[in-house]
Formats: C-alpha cells, sequence, structure tokens
C-alpha cells in the first residue's frame, strides 16, 4: 500500500489553504465541494505519491465540523491507495479491523473511499482509497 494522503480537518479551510501554502510553497492543486460527505477539500502534493487533504466541515453534522468539536484541528485521517479496494476491505475485517461503513463510497476526485474505525486502529483512522477508471 501507497501512502496516499494525510487529511487534516481544518475550521477554515481559506486560511488552512494559505498556512499550507507557506509550508509547501506550492499552491493547492485541486479542490472539491463533497456534499456527500460534507465536506469541502483542498489537496497539495508533497511529492509524486503523498499529498496533504485539508478538509473543512459544511454544517454542523459534518462528520468533520464534530470531529473538531470533539478533538479540535489537526490529523484526522491516513490514506492509502490500494488496487483491489473491496479485496482489501475483506482482508482487513479478516484481520479483525472495524469497518466503519458497509461499502466503499465515492469520495474526493471520484475515487472510492473506505473507512476503518479509529478504536480498531490504535487511534489512528485508516482510509483506503482506490481510482476508478
Ligand atoms: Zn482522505
Amino acid at each position: 500500500m501507497i501512502l496516499d494522503h494525510i487529511g487534516i480537518a481544518v475550521k477554515n479551510i481559506e486560511s488552512a489553504k494559505k498556512m499550507y501554502e507557506s509550508i509547501l510553497q506550492s499552491k493547492a492543486y485541486y479542490e472539491e465541494v463533497l456534499e456527500s460527505q460534507k465536506v469541502n477539500v483542498a489537496f497539495f502534493k508533497t511529492g509524486t505519491e503523498s499529498k496533504i487533504e485539508l478538509l473543512e466541515g459544511i454544517g454542523p453534522d459534518s462528520p468533520i465540523t464534530k470531529f473538531i468539536e470533539k478533538k479540535g484541528e489537526g490529523i484526522h485521517h491516513m490514506a492509502f491507495l490500494v488496487q483491489d479496494i473491496h479485496a482489501e476491505i475483506e482482508r482487513m475485517k479478516k484481520e479483525g479491523f472495524e469497518a466503519l461503513q458497509e461499502s466503499p463510497k465515492i469520495g474526493a476526485a471520484n475515487k472510492l473511499v473506505f473507512f476503518f474505525h479509529p478504536k480498531s486502529v490504535g487511534g489512528s483512522l485508516i482510509e483506503l482509497c482506490q481510482k476508478q477508471t
């Protein structure tokens, strides 16, 4: 598995973008309003494979808004890029990791995404993602 991105929960994506622009010395290359997940996202490249994903909640019932209320801003999840998300989900379930959802959903950039519960992963939310052709 390749580390695809680190997701960072932020209160204000515009000010967070400015901060990461000054850290990474580059502009966000991709932005999307993901109504289905109630998030605004912005991606920065940090190398050939890896990215930083900024996530701002849309509304009080967004999972990102709830996360920030509980834990504050900061690292929200790690995402690993896989070739066959269905096979990897089954493999990880067999290894005892607890799924957060029934089946993969459409995430940013039309990727298939699937999350595992932090309490089964030592406190870290894990995302698997797969490009759709
Ligand atoms: Zn992500």
